[in-house]
């Protein structure tokens, strides 16, 4: 089957469930799943226990090649930006949009298409 996709999970064959026993009669081994789509880390993984199976084992790896975190990050007004909406007409789906910063608690208007637009945003730094 086409769009098919093993489970990135370091143990996923060594957990014995029925769904993971493959293979003819007198040759059947625990296998990896494979699925359409999965619901762990960002559709990866079949389990949380697969996910973190993966994370024990090349965690530390993975923060190292990607930068580990070695100071606090600092939530500012440049940053504090997120979007929220107040019902105005809760039987007729009518609502209003606002950007709201965090930590000034100023408001700006925003357009609907800005609220989904999820590239659109004022922040300007992480
Ligand atoms: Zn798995």
């Amino acid at each position: 089957m086409s769009g098919m996709k093993y489970c990135q999970g370091s143990k996923c064959h060594q957990y014995h469930t029925k769904d993971r026993l493959k293979g003819m009669k007198g040759s059947k081994t625990y296998q990896t799943r494979r699925r359409s789509s999965f619901y762990y880390g960002g559709d990866n993984f079949c389990s949380l226990n697969c996910q973190n199976d993966w994370f024990n084992k090349y965690g530390d790896l993975a923060i190292d090649h990607f930068g580990r975190t070695t100071e606090a990050k600092h939530l500012t007004e440049q940053n504090a930006w997120y979007k929220e909406y107040n019902w105005v007409d809760y039987q007729n789906d009518t609502r209003e949009y606002i950007y709201v910063n965090g930590i000034t608690k100023e408001q700006r208007p925003l357009t609907e298409e800005q609220f989904r637009d999820n590239t659109y945003t004022l922040n300007t730094g992480e």
